[in-house]
């Protein structure tokens, strides 16, 4: 089912990576930034995620001994440094994720360098080192990115889909490797609906959720995948889908054969991999267009937007 399943270490069957993205209320200042000061539950909802769930995933870490990725804004970072401490102190991994999450495929190359930077400087300043990886919030990933991850060092991108193991973005500024996972293993469409973050999914029983995450492991587990959930303390942090993650743990090491791994350490272990030629990656070539397809060019319009 997999063509190149990778060989995960100690003969693991799958690799599993539990990435939460504590975006926390840059999100309200970044949708209404004139009015965000005035949106205090949308606010609160937000700030559960610091508070309250960040501290909690934590101990669940603990209690199985694992250590995970987080993909924090910079500015999430400077507003929350209480959070940046209590991460890094149980021996987590910090990616970036912009600055104030914003998309970088609203900018043009220069400006979406400009965030990047800006961001990349509050990791030198509070971490005293600059972050391997990177996810693009709300998966904009842009036709300059993959440039400018190579341009800044960046080990490793967390924002696609294209695969159901690790491969290699490739274009002629040089390349990083792609940690995919997928939408159906993001938390947004199984818990989410705000009306100031304008996204309305039907909220799931946990349990819901948790049977679309176990049957993607099951699946990952039998061909050798990478199962990587993407989720936000403010929702999967919540308490029963908190106590729904404890049983997900569970069931996967009842199963055996498992990965736990931050996402620098999976990086490593697949360049580790690359360089030895004991395994060789499907490549990506980006861009994927230069631009717009040239066969609707002249026709009347459609639904495209
Ligand atoms: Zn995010």
């Amino acid at each position: 089912m997999i063509k190149n399943p990778v060989p995960w270490p100690n003969g693991a069957r799958c690799a599993v990576a539990f990435t939460f993205d504590m975006d926390a209320d840059s999100l309200l200042h970044l949708a209404h930034h004139s009015s965000a000061d005035t949106r205090v539950a949308a606010m609160s909802m937000l700030r559960y995620g610091p508070e309250i769930a960040v501290p909690r995933i934590l101990d669940l870490y603990k209690r199985f001994g694992m250590r995970q990725t987080f993909f924090l804004p910079a500015w999430c970072m400077e507003r929350y440094p209480q959070t940046v401490d209590m991460i890094l102190k149980e021996g987590h991994e910090i990616g970036h994720h912009g600055y104030l999450h914003e998309e970088p495929n609203r900018f043009d190359a220069a400006d979406e360098l400009y965030w990047m930077q800006r961001a990349t400087a509050v990791f030198e300043r509070m971490i005293g080192s600059r972050p391997k990886g990177f996810r693009a919030p709300a998966y904009q990933f842009s036709r300059n990115t993959l440039s400018h991850l190579v341009a800044e060092g960046f080990l490793y991108d967390a924002s696609l889909m294209g695969d159901d193991v690790p491969y290699v973005l490739r274009n002629d500024a040089g390349q990083v490797i792609e940690l995919p996972s997928h939408i159906g293993l993001d938390d947004w469409p199984h818990f989410q609906t705000s009306r100031e973050l304008n996204y309305r999914a039907t909220i799931k029983p946990p349990e819901q959720a948790m049977a679309v995450y176990a049957a993607e492991f099951d699946a990952m587990w039998e061909y050798g995948g990478l199962w990587i959930g993407v989720w936000h303390p403010f929702l999967s942090g919540r308490l029963s889908r908190a106590v729904m993650i404890g049983q997900l743990i569970e069931r996967m090491n009842a199963k055996g054969g498992v990965w736990f791994a931050r996402l620098d350490e999976i990086t490593a272990h697949v360049q580790g991999l690359i360089d030895s030629g004991a395994w060789t990656p499907r490549v990506d070539r980006l861009p994927y267009y230069e631009g717009p397809i040239p066969e609707l060019g002249d026709a009347p319009a459609t639904n495209a937007d």
